[in-house]
């Protein structure tokens, strides 16, 4: 628990609103390389990976989660898609290509 908590204060504070969006600056360095990724605000709830489950994968260590395989056909881009609108707090971006 210790070291989550040093290195969920090393990533810096979550920002959370209406406005925020995925922060390619500050994606997470597990993620594969490629458009899709999630940043250190993820806060590990689980949600992307139950909805794609072949692109995103758990950093059980870390605690979060980070794109294991960018979406190769369009059923997985259509889950990628819904896992980020269905994030709660905004940590799935599609922007970092
Ligand atoms: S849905 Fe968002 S907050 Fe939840 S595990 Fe995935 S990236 Fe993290």
């Amino acid at each position: 628990m210790l070291a989550f908590a040093a290195s969920r204060a090393a990533r810096g504070p979550r920002k959370r609103g209406l406005f925020r969006m995925a922060n390619k600056d500050d994606r997470l360095p597990d993620n594969a390389a490629g458009k899709w990724f999630v940043d250190s605000s993820c806060i590990d709830c689980d949600v992307c990976r139950t909805t794609a489950p072949n692109n995103f994968k758990a950093n059980e260590d870390e605690g979060y989660s980070f794109v294991s395989k960018q979406p190769e056909n369009p059923e997985e881009t259509s889950q990628c898609e819904e896992a980020k609108a269905s994030c709660p707090v905004e940590a799935i971006g599609d922007d970092g290509a």
